[in-house]
Parts: C-alpha cells; sequence; structure tokens
C-alpha cells in the first residue's frame, strides 16, 4: 500500500481514488501533513547587468526540508501545495519573507533592488491578492518598486481578462512584472500581447545550444529584439558557462542569471557573496562596483 514515501506516494493516492468525496478529504490530509511536516525557506539568486554586473534584481526561491533533513524540491512541491490550496498561505509567506529580507538589505546599504518572487495560478485566482500584497507591503514599509512578481505565460493566459486586470491594479501601486520562463508556453506571444510587462526571462532550455550559428542563438535573438521593441528588460536564465555568457552579451541581452554567477543562496551566504563580489565571476564584466 502507499506510504509517505517522497514524491512518490502523491501519485499513488490519486489513481487509488474511489469514492470521490471521502477520499478526497483523505488525500487532502496526507498532502497537509506532507507539507505542515516541512520547513520552508527561501534562496536567492542575484540577476546582473551584463555588462556592469551590477544586481539588477534577486529572485526568491523556495526552499523545503522534512523533519528528517530531505529536502523537496519546489516543482514537487508546489503541485501538492496547489491541490491542497497550501499554495495561498504558502505564497503569501514568500512575498512576506522576500519583502522583509529585501527591506533588511536596502537598509543595509547592499543595493536598490526588487525582489523577484515567483507566483502561481492559484494565488492570482485569490480575491485578496492586491489587499495582501498592499499589506504585506505596508508591514514590511518595502517600496512597492522593490517587489517584483514572476508569472509564466501559462498561469497568465489561463483567465486572461482577470490576469490583466489584476496585473494592472498591481503595476499601478509600483509592483513590477516578469513574465517567467518565456518560450516554453504555448501562448508566448499572446502573453506579450495582452499583459502588462516590465521584463521578460528567457527560459533555460534555450541555453544548451547557445553558440554562434545554432537554432537557439537564432530564436534567442529573436526573443531579446522583440523585448527590446516592446521596452521589455530581457533577462537569460539559467546561464552556465563563458561560452553562454559571452554569447548573450553578443546578442545584446540585459540582465544574466545562473549557475555561472551564483547557486540560489541563503540570505548571508548572499550577503557574503556581495561583500566579496564572488558572483563577479573570472572578471566577465567591464565595470563594476
Ligand atoms: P523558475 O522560477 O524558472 O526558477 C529558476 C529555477 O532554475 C530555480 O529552480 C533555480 O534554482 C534554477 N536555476 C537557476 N540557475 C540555474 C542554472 O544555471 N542551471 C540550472 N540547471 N538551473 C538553474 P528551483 O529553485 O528548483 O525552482 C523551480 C521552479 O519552482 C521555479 O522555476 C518556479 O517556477 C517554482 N518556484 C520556486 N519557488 C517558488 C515559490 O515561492 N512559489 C511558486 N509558486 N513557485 C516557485
Ligand atoms: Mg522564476
Ligand atoms: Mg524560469
Ligand atoms: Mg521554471
Amino acid at each position: 500500500q502507499a506510504k509517505s514515501n517522497g514524491k512518490n506516494s502523491y501519485e499513488i493516492y490519486t489513481d487509488a481514488i474511489i469514492d470521490p468525496v471521502n477520499d478526497r478529504l483523505q488525500l487532502e490530509n496526507i498532502l497537509d501533513r506532507a507539507i505542515s511536516d516541512c520547513k520552508l525557506f527561501l534562496h536567492y539568486q542575484p540577476q546582473l547587468d551584463i555588462l556592469t554586473g551590477k544586481i539588477i534584481g534577486i529572485e526568491a526561491l523556495l526552499r523545503c526540508q522534512d523533519l528528517h533533513g530531505n529536502s523537496l524540491s519546489p516543482a514537487e512541491l508546489i503541485p501538492i501545495a496547489e491541490e491542497t490550496g497550501s499554495i495561498v498561505p504558502i505564497g503569501e509567506w514568500v512575498i512576506r519573507t522576500a519583502c522583509q529580507q529585501n527591506k533588511i538589505w536596502q537598509d543595509l546599504g547592499l543595493g536598490d533592488f526588487p525582489i523577484a518572487v515567483n507566483f502561481s495560478v492559484k494565488q492570482l485566482q485569490n480575491r485578496n491578492l492586491i489587499e495582501t500584497i498592499a499589506t504585506i507591503l505596508a508591514e514590511t514599509g518595502l517600496p512597492a518598486t522593490a517587489l517584483e512578481i514572476e508569472i509564466t505565460e501559462s498561469i497568465a493566459i489561463k483567465d486572461l481578462d482577470l490576469t490583466i486586470s489584476i496585473l494592472q491594479s498591481l503595476r499601478q501601486i509600483g509592483v513590477k512584472i516578469s513574465l517567467d520562463d518565456f518560450g516554453t508556453g504555448y501562448s508566448s506571444l499572446a502573453a506579450l500581447k495582452y499583459l502588462p510587462l516590465d521584463r521578460l526571462k528567457i527560459d533555460r532550455s534555450f541555453m544548451q545550444g547557445l553558440r554562434a550559428n545554432s537554432i537557439d542563438v537564432c530564436i534567442v535573438r529573436t526573443i531579446i529584439n522583440l523585448g527590446h521593441e516592446l521596452n521589455l528588460n530581457v533577462v537569460a536564465e539559467g546561464v552556465e558557462t563563458v561560452e553562454q555568457f559571452e554569447c548573450l552579451r553578443s546578442i545584446n541581452c540585459d540582465a544574466v542569471q545562473g549557475f555561472l554567477f551564483s547557486r540560489p543562496l541563503t540570505a548571508s551566504e548572499l550577503e557574503v557573496a556581495i561583500a566579496t563580489g564572488s558572483y563577479l565571476h573570472q572578471n566577465l564584466f567591464h565595470v563594476h562596483n
């Protein structure tokens, strides 16, 4: 029988559903327990200006550890949390923690960059979202312009009219909007056409093949040019090699994020990285401060 055993148990239980009402409740209990036994924390990964190496943003990424110290990746955790509805309180915790942390960094004078938080579709559908975010900003004292929301095109397009109006309200108070994993969904161009955006993040699946005359370089260059035509800041994610970095610079990408510069780090590790400039890898950047 299914035992709580990492990611497999979830699928075993969903397959086994017979009585929709009772088993549904049982499933939710199991999933809720899987999450409530977990310790949640955030890791942070810098996004750097491609020319100067200056930090232009920091992405907050959810981390989860169970009682035995095993970690659960967000790719495993988020679908469970969406299934049970816990994504709304978890997401709220992520926004609050990220805002608190960025306020601390601003007060320390570490820089004036937005903190980027990933959003799930359930959060966008939550009626109280705008109010929640406004409250968190007021309570933490973080300016709205220092918060960025990352959404994917598949999320955005699910309920387009609702998404547009929510993103517009967020932007009116100054929150930045970023389109994540760009190029992997079914509706990339529609998302660009309809959504109010500040930044485009090119999905990391395009990075592997980045070299002269490859199809990936052709696609990435076209995405960058399109982003610039639409006045968007374009970030490449998942940059792992110097070759990829140099290729991105040659085709005018604005910013980079990836293991080449820094893995996602704890807040204090990131502070050390900023103090020592360790993410300014191998003198790749022309100028920095
Ligand atoms: P994402 O938003 O596209 O985040 C980037 C993912 O790429 C992160 O994985 C990051 O650790 C990883 N990454 C960064 N640089 C590199 C690189 O150079 N090479 C490779 N191979 N990977 C790199 P992570 O942290 O496992 O997160 C996976 C996804 O889970 C995220 O993708 C995001 O969609 C979701 N996620 C993470 N945190 C949250 C959260 O707080 N809320 C929600 N709703 N989703 C989250
Ligand atoms: Mg993201
Ligand atoms: Mg992404
Ligand atoms: Mg992703």
